[in-house]
């Protein structure tokens, strides 16, 4: 008898800052998926997976309950809901796998201009708004400060213009949206960037090996965005010094090259960027011929 197709499914952001980044992610692990921003669902064409589009909010409670199998989301969002799971006497049921380097921010504490802040005891007796409350939470008792969390769903900045409170606690990238609402930073709770996450829920064969196969393209796709691969040739006396340069580079290849006994072509992957300034010291080591090329797939 068949057995029905496994299927992956995946909750992305259905609209926000992440959204774009996410599904950009995924097509470039070799995903199709017929776009609709009006569905729920997503169906991948060429694999069995598909994407849940939700509010960042709800996606890591559709992981920890195993309603999806991974899911693609800020680490500000996953950390609240650990604590408030925690609040409650539970455990969220998701794993953390791989920082993925976008939707950089930071939770920061930001109060009216005139206030003076000198370190988390000026918090003592304070209200602080905030739609983090757990991580607000969290900190104050590590801090051991007495003060009040104001619970904002959203529009945190006009807080303390409202008289709801003397602080506020919100995500930050550029800190335009404070500026404009006469607020400063004073303080970073956290830094926080799109993270996957996955159930902890047990998968079975054929779903775990798709959940593995994805998640080994994922680390491809993250491992090649920086990485380079370079060619030059140099003098055998100066592979050593020219093997120091190359940034975050392994074993390079060393070939002969025809006619020369005394030089050699090198090729190696730099998981860094290359930068003109290694080109340059590069090549005051002797190296000639350089070539940097970019890295469209890696497989470890
Ligand atoms: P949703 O409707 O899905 O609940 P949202 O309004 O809560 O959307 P967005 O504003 O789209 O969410 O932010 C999604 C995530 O983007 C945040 O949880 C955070 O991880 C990240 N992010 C990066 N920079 C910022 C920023 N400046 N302000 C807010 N979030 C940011
Ligand atoms: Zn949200």
């Amino acid at each position: 008898m068949d057995t029905p197709e496994q299927r992956i499914q995946i909750a992305v952001q259905k609209t926000g800052r992440l959204t774009e980044h996410s599904i950009d992610l995924l097509e470039r692990c070799g995903l199709m998926v017929t776009k609709s921003k009006d569905r729920l669902i997503c169906y991948g064409e060429n694999m069995p997976i598909d994407l849940l589009l939700v509010r960042d909010d709800d996606i890591p409670g559709l992981v920890s309950e195993d309603v999806c199998d991974l899911g693609i989301v800020g680490l500000n969002i996953v950390e609240e809901k650990r604590l408030n799971l925690e609040s409650e006497g539970r455990e969220g049921l998701f794993k953390q796998i791989y920082e993925l380097d976008f939707g950089h921010c930071r939770l920061a504490l930001a109060a009216p201009e005139t206030t003076e802040y000198a370190g988390p005891e000026s918090l003592e007796n304070k209200r602080i708004a905030t739609s983090y409350v757990g991580i607000v939470r969290k900190y104050l008792k590590d801090n051991d400060i007495n003060a009040e969390t104001v619970y904002f769903s959203g529009a945190v900045e006009i807080a303390p213009k409202l008289g709801r409170a003397d602080y506020i606690c919100d995500l930050v990238s550029t800190g335009s949206t404070l500026k404009a609402n006469g607020l400063t930073e004073v303080d970073v709770l956290m830094d926080s960037e799109a993270v996957v996450i996955q159930t902890q829920a047990p998968l079975g064969n054929e779903k775990q090996a798709l959940v593995d196969k994805i998640l080994q393209r994922l680390d491809g796709v993250l491992q090649v965005r920086e990485s380079k691969y370079i060619m030059l040739h140099a003098p055998r006396s100066a592979l050593a010094k020219i093997r120091d340069l190359l940034p975050g580079s392994e074993a390079p290849t060393v070939l002969p090259l025809d006619g020369t006994d005394d030089k050699v072509a090198v090729h190696a992957v730099c998981r860094e960027n290359v930068f003109w300034e290694t080109l340059e010291n590069l090549k005051a080591a002797g190296a000639s011929s350089l070539l940097v090329l970019p890295v469209e797939k890696m497989l470890a």
